[in-house]
């Protein structure tokens, strides 16, 4: 990593690889020829597997928000039940995107910093009958939550077998295991400037049989993210309008990087680095916010020590190069949040929790940046040793 450039370290933007940002300068090629066609099939064939689907990831220029909007306008109709489980705020953002296009949505909100509950979830399902669609965030970066989507999914299943589930996948998928087909999962959502090592601008999205035969029935408006559009003209490695092609190169780029690591290998290094996140906060001091037992691979949140006020403490990581990320709504000013997904080693976190020690010490706070960086180091070491563990007995 160049140095001289700031250590981004919030959940997305994430950094690029030196290949990734080389291949963001390339000559224009028309999208309506072979060179693009070929790219076309290789990102998409390559994202899969982080999918953990046999069904087409449509590559849609948009942001995240866009493709979740798409999962909803392609599926639903203005009135359809619709139960939103809301964990974060991006939870929040998928119930308001679906109550915009007029479906009638009940939230089911969680505490923030925990996860949902399946007996929660059966209950309020339980509560009414004819649900359409159940909205789920995987992993919500407001909060640095992880949800055990594949129980919820399960729970939706059993009490109400008609529901789709749709899934907001952003901020995790390609960093954790992720099997959309085994788990039933109808509608799920990423984005590129998360796990995959790319800028913003592009929206992956893939739908289950019977999220395509929704798709006949939805009456909710659409044009521009018209899926059935994106699925016939994906159909010949193309999109219908004109995408981000200079994206598609870097996307091109990075899952070819991802996929010579290997998926086994790129969970582990998240693990790590989640890892490190969180030994290294609570060595200095700072109280973790998520329930322990569902964190987040790829982002930790952590309550702001009494008497730490983020601007200053914020403006002084500035200083030293190191960009994390502040709470959002109602958490602004009162946790920080820690970016470990994409382009991360746990290295890069120990840096991170190091420069964090460094400013701490120098507001006069009685921390130890070394001992939080040993802290840190340990955990990743650890980790890893049990990542390499798993891998020895599979
Ligand atoms: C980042 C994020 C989004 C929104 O993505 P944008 O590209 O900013 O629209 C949605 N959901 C989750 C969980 C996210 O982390």
């Amino acid at each position: 990593m160049n140095r001289s450039e700031p250590n981004l370290r919030t959940p997305g933007p994430t950094m690029l690889p030196d290949s990734v940002r080389e291949a963001g300068a390339r000559q224009m090629i028309n999208h309506r020829g072979p060179a693009f066609e070929g790219m076309f099939a290789r990102v998409a064939a390559r994202m899969q597997p982080f999918f953990g689907t046999r069904q087409e990831v449509l590559l849609l220029t948009a942001a995240g928000t866009g493709g979740l909007e798409a999962a909803i306008v392609n599926t639903l109709s203005p009135g359809d039940r619709v139960l939103s489980v809301v964990i974060g705020v991006f939870g929040e953002r998928f119930a308001t995107i679906a109550e915009t296009y007029g479906a009638d949505v009940t939230r089911l909100t969680v505490e923030f910093g925990q996860a949902a509950d399946p007996d929660r979830l059966a209950e309020a399902l339980r509560a009414a009958p004819g649900w359409k669609a159940v909205l789920l965030t995987h992993n919500e970066t407001s909060t640095g939550v992880e949800n055990p989507i594949a129980e919820l999914a399960a729970t939706v299943h059993r009490e109400a077998p008609e529901a789709l589930v749709l899934v907001d996948g952003v901020s995790a998928l390609g960093a954790v295991p992720f099997e959309m087909d085994a788990w039933g999962l109808d509608t799920v959502t990423t984005g590129s400037q998360k796990s995959w090592m790319v800028p913003p601008g592009m929206s992956m999205v893939a739908l289950s049989d019977r999220a395509w035969e929704a798709t006949s029935r939805a009456r909710m408006p659409r044009f521009y993210l018209d899926l059935n559009r994106a699925r016939k003209s994906g159909a010949k490695n193309q999109t219908p309008w004109t995408p981000a092609v200079g994206i598609l190169f870097q996307l091109d780029e990075s899952t070819e990087l991802m996929e010579r690591e290997g998926a086994a290998a790129i969970f582990a290094r998240h693990r790590a680095s989640a890892a490190a996140a969180r030994a290294g906060l609570e060595a200095l001091g700072f109280r973790l916010f998520a329930d322990p037992s569902h964190a987040s691979q790829t982002v930790t949140a952590a309550w702001l020590p009494e008497g730490l006020d983020w601007k200053t403490f914020n403006g002084a990581l500035l200083e030293r190069g190191l960009v994390v990320a502040g709470g959002q709504g109602d958490l602004s000013g009162r946790i920080v949040r820690l970016g470990h997904l994409g382009y991360v080693q746990p290295d890069d976190i120990v840096d991170a929790i190091g420069t964090m020690g460094q400013v701490l010490a120098g507001l006069g706070t009685h921390v130890d940046p070394a001992a939080a960086t040993s802290a840190a180091r340990k955990a990743a070491d650890d980790a890893g040793a049990r990542a390499a563990g798993k891998a020895g007995q599979a």
